[in-house]
């Protein structure tokens, strides 16, 4: 049983606002009239017994960090799964924190255009540009893959050593490298990991990512315990066309399907 929460905050972004909309306009494209409840390998999400909507988090701007990880805690206190609509990426760490204390021994895939590692950024622990040192420096996996990077600087090189982070950087990337795992899994998607030519609506557009095709089939071909997902990162107020609502929509729909097959 999976539940699917919001998390509708974006004040850790160090850019620009716009991902605290983003869960109501992904079930907006998910309802949306334009396509179907489907998921490609054939299963109705629609009245599907094994998957809840729970709303959304009410975070607390005084404690975003403790507000966000009582919320996925509670859930998971109910069911074993949670897949979050985030927000911007800063939430992943709070999230982490609740899916460890349930699943030990917890392996990360990370795709993203940025590495997320800075110790801090702009003075601020808890930016969205740090989530990944954090959860490396607290223990909560024993291993982080990330791929789809594309914007690594120095420090965040050293960070990446520091913590022992497999890095499959986006120029060494080619679409037969499997991802493989022995235990549970946890998959953070940020949204601009995507090439921004098939998912503009991100508030950082960095050229040179991944195909909407290759994200899901990535998905769909992960091998190991899928026991959480988050997607986060989508700006709505950059998606002039909703052509980011809806290919969110469609990659939160085959994270469901991932997550229900084991
Ligand atoms: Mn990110
Ligand atoms: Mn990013």
């Amino acid at each position: 049983m999976i539940s699917v929460v919001g998390v509708p905050y974006d004040k850790a972004s160090s850019f620009m606002q716009g991902p605290a909309q983003a869960p109501f306009v992904i079930r907006s494209a998910f309802h949306s009239d334009s396509s179907n409840y489907f998921t490609e390998s054939g299963v109705d999400l629609k009245n599907h017994p094994h998957w809840v909507d729970a709303g959304n988090i009410v975070v607390r701007e005084s404690s975003p960090v403790s507000s966000i990880e009582a919320g996925i805690e509670n859930l998971l206190s109910q069911q074993p799964k949670v897949l979050t609509l985030g927000g911007d990426h800063s939430i992943t760490y709070p999230v982490l924190k609740a899916v460890a204390k349930k699943h030990k021994e917890l392996n990360i895939l990370h795709l993203d255009a940025h590495a997320d590692l800075y110790d801090n950024f702009e003075g601020d622990k808890y930016s969205h540009a740090c989530p990944f040192a954090r959860i490396m420096e607290e223990g909560l996996a024993v291993r982080l893959v990330q791929a789809g990077i594309r914007t690594l600087n120095t420090h965040q090189r050293q960070q990446a050593a520091k913590f022992g982070v497999e890095v499959i950087e986006m120029k060494d990337w080619n679409s037969t490298i499997p991802f493989k795992f022995l235990g549970p899994v946890y998959l953070s998607l940020d949204m601009d990991a995507i090439d921004p030519a098939f998912a503009p609506g991100v508030s950082h557009h960095e050229p040179g990512g991944f195909s909407s095709r290759e994200v899901i089939s990535i998905i769909q071909r992960l091998k190991g315990n899928l026991v959480g997902a988050d997607l986060v990162e989508f700006n709505p107020t950059r998606d002039a066309s909703g052509i980011t609502a809806m290919l969110a929509a469609k990659l939160f729909k085959e994270l469901l399907d991932r997550l229900l097959k084991e």
